[in-house]
């Protein structure tokens, strides 16, 4: 099978060089394996995404040479590639596992759980959903949509363990038991990135997802969603972050953060590249 790869930026920054190593290393996978190279742009934080941002990204992304096979600017057979434009999609998977017994309607205010949680924290205890909603009758459904209470979408998590071979960090487990039924539409009808990554990585037919260790909490959640939907699960491989000498992510303080920055100063995009790609050799 040839490997379709995927760099999805949430347009909340620039590029930053931690991303630009991701991108690079599933550019040089498709590259290497004459599969293809997708851009993605995961804009559905509409209040911290930008356009501006958007083109940032892909000035950064051409600056080192990187080019993409499907996304912005190029179109492709899975069009559109920014989440923001296909939120139709969302809604109707969300909906579509609550037909399916597989997630439910959660009417839960904001203040309740604020204050649950507030509560066992203050205990010293982790709080996760205690699934009040899970418990609803058709009558207290009906009930609740009558009076138009806001209403978000958690999937039901299966009783279980959760297991996956990490190209990188080989077999990691999960006791389902430690997972919350996890919003996957919220009340405003967008959906939540565990919903998102996972319908856009099945209808865009991704073989591997190559990301960034900051994710690997999130796998568990979105093998459940794959296995809910039916289709088998991408392979996934998590690269480390890059951090600074202190061992600790890279912020400002250890310098510039932001590919063009680099640019800027003058580096050419080859050295640039050169560097991330021997970083963690
Ligand atoms: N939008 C996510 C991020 O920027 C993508 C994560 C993923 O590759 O699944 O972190």
């Amino acid at each position: 099978m040839t490997p379709r790869v995927r760099f999805a930026p949430s347009p909340t920054g620039y590029l930053h060089v931690g991303g630009a190593r991701t991108a690079l290393f599933n550019w040089l996978y498709a590259r290497r394996h004459g599969g293809t190279f997708i851009l993605r742009i995961e804009d559905t934080d509409v209040e911290r995404s930008s356009a501006e941002m958007v083109t940032g990204i892909l000035d950064g992304l051409r600056w080192l040479g990187i080019d993409w096979d499907e996304g912005p600017d190029v179109g492709g057979p899975h069009a559109p590639y920014f989440q923001a434009q296909r939120l139709d999609r969302y809604q109707r998977a969300a909906t579509q596992l609550v037909e399916q017994g597989k997630a439910y309607y959660c009417y839960c205010s904001a203040d309740r759980l604020r204050a649950e949680r507030e509560r066992a924290e203050a205990c010293g205890e982790a709080w996760k959903y205690d699934r009040a909603c899970l418990a609803l009758t058709p009558g207290a459904i009906a009930a609740h949509d009558a009076a138009g209470t806001a209403r978000a979408i958690r999937f039901r998590v299966p009783e279980g363990r959760t297991s996956f071979e990490d190209q990188v960090h080989g077999t990691i487990e999960v006791d389902n038991a430690t997972l919350e039924d996890f919003v996957i539409l919220r009340s405003d009808r967008y959906p939540t990135y565990h919903l998102s990554v996972v319908l856009d990585d099945v209808e865009m037919g991704v073989t591997e997802v190559i990301r960034g260790d900051d994710h690997i909490s999130n796998t568990p959640k979105h093998l459940l969603l794959f296995a809910a939907m039916g289709v088998p699960a991408p392979r996934f491989a998590h690269v480390p972050l890059i951090l600074g000498q202190d061992k600790k992510r890279l912020s400002k303080r250890h310098g510039a953060t932001s590919v063009m920055e680099y640019a800027r100063a003058g580096y050419l995009p080859d050295a640039m590249v050169n560097f991330l790609a021997l970083l963690g050799w």
